[in-house]
């Protein structure tokens, strides 16, 4: 019986080939105490990532709004050039047709025939029909002119206010991101220390099933179960933790198992 126990295991552990013929020494407890120090930190750094990515979100979100505020106020000055410059053509077309009209009342003094006195009169009353449309959509675009500057008084200084709000707000936010980084620094400092007592190799096993497992390389084996998958662990192989002999895998999930029993 004692013979089939150990070759179950032996299997299980073969089947990670990385672990295959890994031999264990005294200080396995060190190594795995080492390990869930470091996935505790890793896990920390993540959040504190998380935390940084969303304040830098935050910074662009604001940066947007104001884009967007800016290039509001842009379309309106550009429409307001555009109306002053179709009202300035309006009012050249008004001053042209008034100037015919003096000229066609000054030419009707000396016009002989009242056939050709007729015709200037109609001429001169066409003109004034035009120049009378024309005033009138001068006096809308003045009309349209006014609103639109009060629009843009009123926009540019909510720009102003928001331009002077989003510096404010973009610095704290960046000074937390910089305090976070000063977190994220230190553990890492911390973490270097810590992986000392790791092999190399163990800790890029570790690397690899953390990008594996969403974050968690090392799960803690409790009443006979993993805590990484809440998988049954197999009895044979949750006693061996127990005799802390070698490192040992869920057969689940393969996350290194620490075992907290009392
Ligand atoms: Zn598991």
């Amino acid at each position: 019986m004692q013979v089939r126990v150990r070759s179950f295991h032996i299997q299980l552990i073969s089947a990670d080939s990385y672990f295959k013929g890994y031999r264990e020494d005294d200080d396995l407890k060190k190594k795995l105490d080492a390990l869930e120090q470091i996935q505790g930190i890793d896990i920390q750094i993540d959040a504190l990532k998380i935390a940084q990515n969303g304040l830098h979100g935050e910074v662009d979100s604001i940066r947007k709004e104001l884009e967007v505020a800016r290039a509001d106020l842009d379309g309106l000055q550009a429409k307001l050039a555009k109306l002053d410059l179709e009202k300035k053509e309006q009012e050249e077309c008004l001053a042209v047709e008034q100037d015919n009209i003096r000229r066609s009342e000054t030419n009707m003094k000396e016009i002989k025939t009242n056939k050709e006195f007729q015709a200037v009169g109609r001429e001169i009353s066409a003109a004034r029909k035009q120049t009378s449309e024309l005033e009138e959509q001068i006096l809308q675009k003045i009309t349209l002119i006014d609103g639109l500057n009060v629009e843009i008084a009123d926009k540019s200084a909510n720009l102003a206010e928001l331009e002077q709000n989003s510096i404010k707000r973009c610095e704290e936010k960046l000074a937390e991101v910089e305090a976070i980084q000063k977190d994220i620094d230190s553990d890492s400092e911390r973490r270097e220390i810590v992986a000392k007592d790791v092999p190399a190799s163990l800790l890029k096993r570790y690397t690899s099933l953390r990008a594996q497992r969403r974050g968690q390389a090392v799960a803690i084996a409790k009443d006979g179960y993993c805590q990484g998958c809440n998988m049954h662990i197999p009895p044979q192989l949750y006693n061996n933790l127990f005799k802390a002999e070698e490192l040992i895998s869920c057969p689940h999930c393969q996350r290194v198992l620490i075992l907290k029993q009392p």
